[in-house]
């Protein structure tokens, strides 16, 4: 059995960067960048209006009331997309609409609300003054021609999409998402919705796995169920090593009689790094590789796979698209929560913003067994081994669990 940091540091060795690949603005949401994403011109582009109104020189309209309105020529429009080439001069003004390029003269828009309004006439009248440049938008106030818009290594979201496309990408440099296979193994496993028979259970760790390998953005390749036989794994791992940069297995990894997982892995070539990790739940954690193919092997209770998946699969799935890490954070025990003399330990817990506080607790379903802790938990609490428990009003480390929010 090896620490929890001496094993983190033996798959951080291991592990190596996904290839790259060019993908349509389409489908990019979800994906991690590989190139850094530039302005490739100011923005604004072009000075242009931030209202429907008029473009004109504010001198010509400094003294306008509503009592003594003032007249000046309309001498064209500027629409969004069609803009005037006209140039106006004392006197004139342009209809100009919001988005459109400020004809040359102008200084300033003012509002259509402030004035007689548009229409075909040849002469519009204006009830106040404007500021001089006042609703437009500069060219490059925003943003200057080379900025750096978008980091690379930042997952492209929503947030990311706009001004991806305000930039104009049409395609963008990107990991290719790992490809994982998985299986579980149980010959007492029955998938939900048949019926169950004497000694049976239904498989819930590939439910489990199936989202949260799609919610870390990688794409499934193989996923089954798989009797403890050996035989029965080996088909599989052989077609897995093939077509797979992960694969993750539930079950068949320790003590028992019919856990084959481990031997069948080594006797297909894989290079075994560790098995056993000092840490509860979870103790059973194979990590090994073959060529640049990454397999962990997750013991079977339902708590030990889901949370063993967050802190060992889910950070090598990120890391090996080159996404960077989280900031960690830390918590107040709202309750006391148990430690292991030589182990780190981990629970699904609760953490809530309070009194400008994070507060946590861990679920009072301790077993790992006990898959219903999952139920309303938003984080993995973790504490390092240590003899006494922790007291309420200690800090705890808190893996937030990413698709979570805190209260
Ligand atoms: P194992 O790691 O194969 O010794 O399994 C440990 C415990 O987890 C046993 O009680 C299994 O029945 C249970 N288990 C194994 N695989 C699954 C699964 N896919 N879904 C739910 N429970 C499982
Ligand atoms: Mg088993």
């Amino acid at each position: 059995m090896i620490s929890l940091k001496e094993a983190k540091s033996i798959v951080k060795k291991r592990i190596s960067i996904l290839g790259g690949e060019r993908v349509d603005i389409e489908h990019v949401e979800g994906m991690t960048l590989k190139e850094n994403i530039i302005a490739t011109f100011p923005s604004p582009r072009f000075d242009n209006s931030a209202m429907d109104g008029f473009a004109v020189r504010a001198i010509d309209i400094e003294k306008a009331t509503y009592e003594n309105p003032i007249k000046l020529k309309v001498q064209g429009i500027s629409s969004a997309g069609v803009p005037s080439d006209i140039v106006i001069g004392p006197g004139e003004c342009i209809q100009c609409m919001t988005g459109s390029e400020i004809p040359r003269g102008a200084d300033s828009i003012i509002m259509v609300e402030n004035t007689s309004g548009f229409s075909d006439n040849d002469f519009v009248k204006f009830m106040t003054p404007v500021n001089k440049g006042a609703h437009i938008r500069k060219k490059g106030e925003e943003i200057s021609k080379g900025d750096l818009l978008i980091k690379k290594g930042t997952r492209v979201t929503a947030n990311e999409l706009g001004t991806i496309a305000t930039f104009g990408y049409g395609e963008l440099y990107v990991s290719r998402r790992p490809r994982v296979s998985v299986f579980a193994t149980g010959n007492e496993l029955i998938e939900p919705g048949n019926s169950l028979g004497k000694g049976q259970i239904y498989n819930s760790n590939l439910y489990v796995f199936n989202d949260l390998i799609r919610k870390a953005g990688a794409k499934i390749e193989m996923n089954e169920l798989v009797k403890d036989d050996k035989n029965s794994l080996k088909l599989f791992l052989l077609k897995a090593l093939k077509n797979s940069d992960v694969i993750i297995s539930s079950g068949g990894i320790s003590m028992g009689r019919y856990d084959y997982v481990r031997d069948v892995l080594i006797d297909l070539g894989v290079e075994e790094h560790f098995w056993k990790v000092a840490q509860k739940p979870g103790k059973p954690l194979f990590f090994g590789t073959k060529e640049k193919k990454i397999i962990f092997g997750l013991p079977g209770n339902p708590v030990s796979s889901f949370i063993g998946f967050m802190e060992w699969v889910w950070p090598v799935l990120r890391d090996i698209i080159g996404e960077k890490p989280r900031e960690t954070i830390y918590g107040i025990l709202k309750e006391p929560f148990p430690r292991e003399k030589k182990k780190h330990r981990f629970l699904f817990g609760e953490v809530i913003y309070r009194n400008n506080r994070l507060v946590c607790s861990s679920s009072s379903r301790i077993g790992s067994h006990m898959l219903t802790s999952a139920l309303g938990a938003n984080c993995i609490l973790e504490s390092s081994p240590g003899v006494t428990p922790l007291n309420p009003g200690d800090l705890i480390k808190v893996n937030l669990l990413p698709w979570k929010t805190i209260k």
